[in-house]
């Protein structure tokens, strides 16, 4: 049986070595399993047809019957096609295939009814379609239509080849006529019955073959479970694994640095949250070993001060802390924060960047390594190889998406054993989903915001209305407030945004005179941008234009308003970043999304959202379902540990949740992998790594 899947689809019939070649080359399909896990992405109904004179623009694919009238080849060498004039009596459209082969010029006829299906688009005065998937209407005629024709996705190289949705979904047919036996089931019949889901076999018959909807719905669940069952199964694996072997340090007391500070220097309480996830934290650094968590908690909640902290814990054990921010800005202000709140206790705080430099830095350097400096603070310039410390049992990431894997393996290699290490991100994910995105580390959410703080008023501006703007804007400024206006820089390469933002320079700086502004963008040296940040965080400049590399962590509290140029050119999750920099002081902080006059649907939704709440997990989530998952998965790929072919790590978020738990049980059940009843479970495992491996291994 296992030998049928896994033999090579040239044994179908209808497959040659061309079209084996094609298939694995723009598919991945090589074995009979390959086909059947191959799953089409949605289903069409193919029971409606349309009228020739019923398209309009934007329409998806649609199904015509008709006559072609007249073919003939157009152009030279690239550019020649293949066009058929094609009429239903309400009227006609053209058919085009490129690249013209002999067998193409030959295989559709003048005079012959046919049955065509594709996405019409307009050219001049009238629609067409090119490639069209196209069949004889005698044959069509003669097998009941369709309702639920499974579309697989194409290559244009497989179009070319005349390879359609319904090559794959006969091929498949063919395969499944010829199995010997149902397919394998991995998992036993009462954990089906439990996770109410139909068989293996089932489900793959199904979701190629059913005419059912509602069969179909059922194959998916089953298809989706298995994937994210595999899933959650290897990256809880995987996790254990790492919590058995990596033996860390062990920070068993808490000492005079924490008490003292916790109970006489902290100026207000800590949130509930905050008090949580130290206390997580906390039992980490106990256990003997190594903490790789991830601490999510929205802009403003605190997460400074967590960090500070479990440095202290550190410390309190005898051994040294380190902070490492994205940008010098950052590291210095925390430097600045947190040494005047520690210096009182007699702790030694430095701060080492790339501006630190000559006999400065060597002191530095020398005291790091002898343990005279307990806490350091700064940029990448942490990790360099120059670096020595004499005993880091703790490291705090700031800002963890400007911090790659790599950057914390490097960390790892900075004691005798890897430090202790927690990643801070503003960034907040739904929980289950940062389990299975960031599979490698625990997670801990900050989600609450400290008591008294004034929401920050979101309005949403179009551009005519700017007049009544400025004068808003000046109010603030005679209050002492300081302003920011940020446009979009998604290329910094893009003279256009430059263009914009000098445009916007200029209109400001007329506009509000005498209050001073400044201006900044990536394109600046490192050193000139930090002079422009470093005057409005001194209040010298009162106003900043600026693209978005303000978007991390800076903080200049008495700032109490963000205008965002062309907001409808930003993401939610970016809004959300570049409103983080006001509200942070007492005062009462607005954001103002500027945008054109006419928005598209899901931009209007964007700014609407953001008007309507300051959550960051609301507007996460309702990012990614704006978005869709794709880019989600774009971002996060590097987390997962294997692509996933069905299932939706944002819209399957429930039935992830279900598959975890199950995987959890299974792992707690049989860890050593011994039990019989889960033998195929553990095979199927290792059957899917091991093809990851190869997959990888090839491309
Ligand atoms: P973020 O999580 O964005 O890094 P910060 O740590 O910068 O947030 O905190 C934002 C502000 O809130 C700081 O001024 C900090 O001192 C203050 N803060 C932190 N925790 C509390 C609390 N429990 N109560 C009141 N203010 C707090
Ligand atoms: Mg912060």
């Amino acid at each position: 049986m296992l030998s049928y899947l896994d033999q090579d689809i040239t044994y179908l019939k209808g497959v040659g070595p061309h079209r084996a070649q094609l298939f694995q080359s723009q598919l991945g399909i090589e074995t009979v399993r390959d086909l059947l896990h191959n799953y089409p992405f949605r289903h069409e109904d193919r029971t409606k047809i349309h009228r020739i004179a019923d398209i309009v623009e934007g329409m998806q694919n649609i199904q015509l019957r008709g006559r072609i009238l007249m073919i003939q080849k157009v152009g030279e060498g690239p550019k020649r096609r293949l066009i058929a004039n094609f009429a239903d009596g309400t009227g006609f459209i053209q058919l085009v295939w490129f690249r013209v082969s002999k067998a193409l010029e030959n295989m559709y006829k003048v005079g012959v009814d046919y049955q065509v299906f594709g996405e019409p688009k307009t050219f001049g005065s009238y629609f067409s379609i090119a490639h069209p998937e196209i069949e004889e209407l005698e044959r069509v005629k003669n097998r009941p239509l369709l309702r639920m024709q499974p579309v697989y996705h194409l290559t244009e190289r497989l179009t070319r080849a005349h390879i359609s949705s319904k090559t794959l979904s006969e091929l498949v047919a063919t395969a499944l006529e010829r199995m010997p036996a149902p397919i394998p089931e991995v998992f036993a019949p009462d954990f089906l019955e439990e996770h109410c889901l139909v068989t293996h076999d089932r489900a793959i018959r199904d979701i190629h073959l059913s005419q059912k909807a509602q069969d179909i719905a059922d194959a998916k669940r089953r298809l989706k479970f298995e994937e994210l069952f595999f899933l959650q199964l290897s990256i809880l694996q995987y996790h254990q694994a790492r919590k058995t072997n990596q033996i860390g340090w062990q920070f068993s007391r808490v000492g005079n640095y924490f008490n003292t500070f916790y109970k006489e220097h902290i100026p207000f309480a800590l949130t509930e949250a905050q008090k949580r996830v130290i206390k997580e934290v906390h039992s980490d650094l106990r256990s003997g070993l190594q903490m790789n968590r991830l601490l999510q908690g929205d802009v403003g909640s605190g997460k400074t001060m967590v960090a500070t902290l479990i440095c202290l814990l550190a410390l309190d054990n005898g051994f040294q802390a380190a902070i490492m921010a994205p940008t010098e800005i950052l590291a210095e202000q925390h430097y600045k924060g947190i040494a005047e709140q520690l210096v009182p206790l007699g702790i030694r705080v430095e701060l080492l960047t790339g501006n630190v430099k000559g006999k400065r830095r060597k002191e530095i350097l020398n005291e790091v390594a002898t343990g005279g400096i307990q806490l350091l603070i700064g940029t990448h310039a942490l990790i360099e190889p120059t670096v020595i410390f004499h005993n880091l049992g703790l490291c705090v990431v700031d800002e963890q998406h400007r911090f790659g894997v790599k950057q914390r393996a490097a960390l790892w290699e900075k004691n005798k054993r890897p430090p202790h290490i927690l990643v801070m991100t503003a960034t907040p994910i739904p929980r289950t989903l940062a389990m299975t995105v960031y599979g490698d580390l625990d997670v801990s959410v900050i989600d609450q915001l400290p008591p008294g703080r004034k929401p920050i008023q979101t309005q949403h501006y179009r551009s005519g209305q700017r007049k009544q703007l400025f004068s808003g804007i000046v109010r603030e400024l005679q209050k002492g407030r300081q302003i920011y206006f940020v446009y979009p820089l998604i290329d910094e390469n893009e003279k256009l945004d430059l263009l914009a933002l000098e445009q916007g320079y200029e209109a400001v700086t007329e506009a509000f005179h005498p209050w001073k502004v400044g201006r900044v963008h990536g394109r600046m040296k490192p050193a000139d941008k930090e002079k422009v940040m470093r005057s409005f965080a001194n209040n010298e400049t009162q106003i900043l234009v600026a693209t978005t590399v303000i978007e991390v962590g800076v903080n200049v509290p008495n700032a109490s308003v963000m205008i965002i140029e062309n907001a409808e050119r930003f993401g939610l999750a970016q809004l959300h970043q570049l409103r983080g920099r006001v509200g942070r002081g007492a005062e009462q902080s607005y954001c103002i999304l500027m945008t054109k006059e006419n928005l598209a649907e899901a931009t209007r939704q964007r700014m609407d959202i953001m008007v309507e709440t300051n959550d960051g997990f609301v507007i996460a989530e309702a990012d990614m379902k704006l978005r869709g998952p794709g880019d989600l998965e774009g971002t996060a790929q590097s987390g997962l540990p294997f692509d996933l072919r069905i299932a939706n790590l944002v819209g399957d978020a429930e039935l992830m949740s279900e598959a975890r738990e199950a995987a959890a049980k299974i792992l707690q059940q049989d860890p050593d992998q011994q039990n019989p009843l889960f033998t195929s479970i553990w095979g199927e495992l290792r059957r899917i790594k091991q093809q990851q491996r190869n997959f990888s291994g090839i491309s």
